[in-house]
């Protein structure tokens, strides 16, 4: 019998479910709503290939020789489409433009949220902005490889170890692929996440058409929730938000990601975007409460790539300790009470449990 990567380091990234070439493994909700790799014992010819492949039982050491920037896009129209700085809507439009595809995560109309291929500049705000909850892969892997081998330019962000999983999952360089990370706190769970929109759904009558997790309409960096209903629109502050609060608490965010591995500058994509937290004390004039974006290049091919954009972007080159924020030094704490809230998840109401924060 296989024995699968450990529950407290799986980040359910689902290479090995497309690695396993029995398709004898599939990713199931465990009790909390995330999704883990099951393996179908009679269909595994146990080849160990889903191990060998799993990027979190991997230890490469990285050699990265970054470059720091701070930037927003020029274009207040492209840098509003951004949660931060608009680094993320520049560099698609770019590869767009090339005739490539750009992989982002989707808002999608049953309220999962899950990566998406775009093909079309209109189709941008689709895949733009921060959604927090885990996005599901499954529906691109083979997309991405067929785009790869026809030679497309194909971009692709996502969190780090989504990145990872890619990469484990396609097994070789490709010159005609961008990765892009980003900084990550951690990815709340799917489930529970779309049991708090069915709850605001009841709440307000009406289902949520559209949740930006981070508004910019109050000029706050982004610290509004804006939620469009069919006949109207709600907009508070991200910490009046009961999923936020729950997340911005630790509470609903993956085991793996009290542990990951990429909470540092060193990573294995070509360019790491995050927001430019403390941007006031090395660049005032930058800090319009309209987000900005911390930018580490940390290939070649990454900073070709800011390059190609960098016309369109009020920027500055900085070092590494003016760009460094928490998640970029240690993974977000487990909360000692998390055990214990969720297991009332699992025997409250939801309503009622959402409350808890
Ligand atoms: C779950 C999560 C946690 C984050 N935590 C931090 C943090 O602690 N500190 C920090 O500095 N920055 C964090 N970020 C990154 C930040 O919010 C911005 O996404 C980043 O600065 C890029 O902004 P932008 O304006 O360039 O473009 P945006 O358009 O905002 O770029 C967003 C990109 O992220 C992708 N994306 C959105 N949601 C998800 C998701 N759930 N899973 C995978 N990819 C997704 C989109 O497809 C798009 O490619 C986090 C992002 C996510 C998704």
């Amino acid at each position: 019998m296989i024995n699968l990567t450990p529950k407290k380091i799986c980040t359910g990234c689902g290479a090995c479910v497309k690695i396993c070439p029995r398709q004898a493994i599939t990713l199931k909700p465990d009790k909390e709503g995330f999704l883990y790799p099951s393996i179908n014992e009679s269909l595994c010819s146990h080849c160990s290939l889903c191990v060998q492949k799993c990027p979190c039982l991997k230890t490469a050491s990285i050699v990265n020789h970054n470059l720091y920037f701070g930037a927003h896009s020029k274009e207040p129209s492209i840098r509003s489409l951004g949660s931060s700085g608009g680094i993320f809507p520049l560099l698609a439009i770019h590869v767009l433009q090339q005739g490539g595809i750009v992989f982002g995560a989707c808002l999608m109309e049953d309220g999962s949220v899950a990566h998406n291929g775009i093909e079309r500049i209109e189709d941008l705000d689709k895949i733009t902005k921060t959604k927090y909850v885990q996005s599901n892969l499954s529906n691109v892997w083979e997309t991405i490889q067929t785009s790869l081998a026809e030679g497309r330019i194909v971009l692709f962000c996502g969190t780090p170890c989504q990145t990872e999983g890619l990469q484990s999952y396609l097994g070789k360089d490709y010159s005609n692929l961008f990765l892009i990370d980003l900084v990550c706190y951690g990815v709340p769970s799917p489930e529970i996440w779309q049991r708090y929109i069915n709850f605001l759904q009841r709440k307000y009558a009406s289902k949520p058409l559209m949740f930006y997790f981070r508004d910019k309409c109050n000029q706050d960096n982004g610290h509004t929730v804006k939620i469009q209903c069919k006949e109207k629109e709600y907009t508070y502050s991200v910490y009046k938000d009961l999923f936020l609060r729950s997340y911005f608490k630790n509470v609903n965010i993956r085991p793996s990601c009290y542990h990951c591995s990429h909470c540092t500058v060193l990573r294995k994509s070509d360019i790491t975007l995050g927001d430019f937290w403390g941007i006031e004390r090395i660049r005032p004039l930058f800090d319009d409460g309209m987000g900005n974006s911390i930018i580490i290049c940390h290939t070649t091919k990454g900073k070709a790539l800011f390059n190609a954009i960098e016309e369109q972007l009020f920027w500055f080159s900085c070092e590494e300790q003016d760009i460094l924020q928490p998640r970029l030094i240690e993974p977000t704490k487990y909360p000692l009470l998390r055990w214990f809230y969720m297991l009332l998840y699992r025997i409250l109401p939801f309503s009622l449990w959402i409350r808890l924060f």
